[in-house]
């Protein structure tokens, strides 16, 4: 082979080698996560090691946000993309596949590895039932429209998808970034390891503090308004006696509420909790009919992003149950 041949190959070999290495400009991995949680779990896991940027804007939550055509460009820009899945991000599928984009083959799904377990609440609706307090429930919850085709992590219809607001469930999803991590940039897998095995043992001690200041509460009964929270719910023995809004984005009917205020009397509820996310002009007014308290909750499917965000929300939401059911 002639020399100037050999060279050439070489160089073209070490160029393939370094396009195969390089992720970002900067050599790390780039993951894009689709809201504030997974982007405090994939920040954590990546510590220094990767980039992590979130997709929706701090105020846009996943029910309404529209895909923008800049977005394509971050999809494609990504080495990992982290969603939750169960339906919560129908958006992604439909722009992947209006724009037929390959993005697919690099999602991972917090979801993954749940859905054959039993932890997930699906269908039916959460049964509005004065006479059982405590009853395990299923829950509703509509993201929007869910099909068998519509990819992976939502093959379960009308599952809830509200996962993180069960810190276990978190250190799952923690878990499946941390091997998705490791899988595409194996030569930092044991600084991922570290970086992750940190963050597992701060959820850890968050799980703990939530369960021994739950224990103390002298009610655990609430009402809330989206159905967002039947997950932190079961994990701390709360009893989630109903939702205001049965179906997320349309007003309940007045033989819903009836039946709503039936049960918060039965089964003396003393605040209903809202979130920042929804007007909680409704939850006002039934509170105020009842003469008990409202408060907000936060769902953490909006707001800020910094690695301590996720934990931050849970304690304020703590703080809040304490005061009001303590
Ligand atoms: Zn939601």
């Amino acid at each position: 082979m002639p020399s100037g041949l050999r060279s050439f190959l070489a160089l073209l070999v070490l160029l393939l080698g370094l396009a195969g290495k390089a992720f970002g400009e900067d050599g790390k991995i780039r993951v894009l996560t689709s809201i504030p949680p997974l982007y405090c779990w994939a920040v954590n896991v990546a510590g220094d090691l990767a980039t992590v940027e979130n997709l929706l804007p701090a105020d846009v939550g996943p029910h309404d946000y529209q895909f923008k055509p800049k977005d394509l460009k971050r999809l494609q820009a990504a080495d990992l993309i982290v969603l939750n899945g169960l339906g919560l991000e129908e958006w992604f599928t439909r722009a992947i596949q209006a724009n037929a984009m390959d993005a697919e083959r690099k999602v991972i799904h917090i979801a993954d590895g749940l859905l054959e377990t039993n932890l997930i609440f699906h269908l039916p609706t959460l049964e509005l039932d004065p006479g059982k307090p405590g009853k395990e429930q299923g829950h509703e919850h509509d993201h929007g429209p869910r099909t068998r085709d519509s990819g992976p992590g939502t093959d379960h219809d009308l599952a809830n998808p509200h996962l993180w607001q069960d810190p276990q469930l978190a250190m799952h999803g923690v878990t499946n970034i941390l091997l998705a991590l490791q899988r595409i940039d194996p030569a930092l897998a044991a600084g991922y390891q570290r970086n992750a095995t940190a963050y597992l043992s701060r959820l850890a001690a968050l799980d703990t503090e939530i369960r021994q200041a739950v224990a103390g509460f002298s009610s655990r009964t609430v009402v809330t308004y989206h159905d967002a929270f039947p997950y932190f719910c079961r994990r701390y023995g709360i009893d989630l006696a109903g939702v205001i809004e049965q179906v997320p984005g349309s007003d309940p009917s007045p033989r819903y509420l009836a039946e709503l205020l039936k049960v918060i009397r039965a089964r003396k509820v003393k605040v209903i909790f809202t979130e920042p996310q929804f007007n909680p002009r409704l939850a006002k007014r039934l509170a105020d009919d009842l003469g008990i308290a409202v408060a907000e909750l936060d769902v953490l499917e909006t707001g800020a992003l910094s690695p301590d965000s996720y934990e931050d929300g849970l304690r304020r939401n703590l703080r809040v149950l304490q005061q009001y059911l303590k």
